[in-house]
């Protein structure tokens, strides 16, 4: 084991994007568990576009990180000492812990992940919190049905790659926008979106959405908020349903925007928005959860993921995702497995 914790803390808060200059790299020797910890050699690491929110010092879902304490994420590893009666040396394990090599638990939010058939990072994506967003999102929110059409934004990320296979094997007509032709061709060829475009090559969002949406849509299951959100309610069929699922577009403004315009559609077509957030449906990630390893193993369901290595990255690999220069889940592998 290195006797050495590289840990990214919260240096300052941004306003706009976020740099490099908003993190801070410390060392410190690796931690011993007290009484009732485990020590965890971290494996993989997430970086999500909500954590772009924590770094603001506002209240929300989800409490803002603290300025020189190390930043929180989603990660996967291996439990390397316990003083915990529920977790061995040895078990891989899931949780919120740091931007760090090794983290200490209490065991709280710890959970243990079975080694096999998958790569563990899986667990951070299509076995993990942005795959169950998908599923909560697409029926839970949605109400997604077979025959209907689902019109996904950021349809080649974590999330919107789920959501948008989601719907194809529940027989829906699926079309998705990503940010270039590559991740546009990987949506139709991979990801099996029936239709999809480049919205950065787009002259008219409203009309390149009707043409790949031409009966309309009747679940707009939306990650970006912005000019998107608003060409994506110009195109919505009547009773239609709007799950809010994020608004990237929109997380590094210094300003909030003004709304979307054609609001009075919303009641003319008689639509519903939705806002969720994924934690508050448990019950429905775990249905998800032993679906997504039936289609995985299946082949029906595809997973990419874009991996950086070493903590070191972490932040530009966390600034890149933002910036669309991911494909798929955005992950940080800190060790191997
Ligand atoms: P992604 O893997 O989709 O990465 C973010 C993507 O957003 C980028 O790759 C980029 O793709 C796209 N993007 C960034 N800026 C813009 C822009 N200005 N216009 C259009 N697209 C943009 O991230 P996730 O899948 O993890 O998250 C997707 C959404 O889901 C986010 O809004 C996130 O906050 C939300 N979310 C919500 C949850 C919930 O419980 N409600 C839980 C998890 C995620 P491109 O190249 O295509 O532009």
């Amino acid at each position: 084991m290195s006797d050495k914790n590289v840990e990214i803390r919260l240096a300052s808060r941004p306003t706009g994007w976020v740099t490099a200059d908003n993190f801070e790299r410390t060392e410190s020797p690796v931690p011993e568990p007290s009484e009732g910890e485990v020590l965890v050699r971290n494996i993989y690491l997430s970086v999500d576009p909500y954590m772009r929110g924590r770094m603001n010092d506002v209240k929300s879902y989800v409490p803002p990180f603290k300025l020189g304490e190390v930043l929180q994420a989603g990660v996967v590893g291996q439990v390397v000492a316990s003083r915990n009666s529920r977790f061995s040396e040895g078990d891989y394990v899931n949780g919120m812990l740091g931007w760090q090599n090794y983290s200490l638990s209490n065991g709280q939010g710890l959970y243990k992940i079975t080694k096999g058939g998958f790569p563990l990072s899986y667990h951070l994506g299509v076995l993990g919190m942005p795959g169950m967003t998908a599923y909560v999102g697409l029926f839970t929110i949605g109400h997604a049905k077979e025959g209907e059409t689902v019109f996904v934004s950021a349809a080649s990320g974590a999330v919107g790659s789920v959501a948008g296979q989601l719907a194809r094997i529940h027989g829906c007509k699926v079309a998705g926008c990503a940010g270039s032709d590559e991740k546009v061709s990987l949506l139709r060829k991979e990801f099996g979106y029936h239709a999809a475009f480049n919205y950065r090559k787009s002259e008219s969002l409203p009309k390149s959405i009707a043409a790949v949406c031409p009966k309309g849509i009747d679940v707009n299951f939306e990650n970006v908020g912005g000019a998107i959100f608003e060409a994506a309610l110009w195109n919505m069929r009547n009773y239609g349903r709007i799950a809010l699922c994020g608004m990237v577009a929109n997380y590094n403004d210094a300003q909030n925007e003004p709304g979307p315009r054609g609001m009075m559609s919303i009641v003319g077509k008689r639509l519903t928005l939705r806002g969720f957030i994924v934690t508050d449906h448990p019950e429905t990630c775990k249905e998800y959860v032993s679906k997504a390893y039936q289609w995985l193993a299946e082949g029906k369901l595809k997973y990419r993921e874009t991996v950086t290595k070493g903590i070191d990255t972490a932040p530009s690999a966390f600034i890149d995702m933002l910036k669309g220069r991911n494909v798929g889940k955005q992950i940080v592998q800190l060790a191997g497995e």
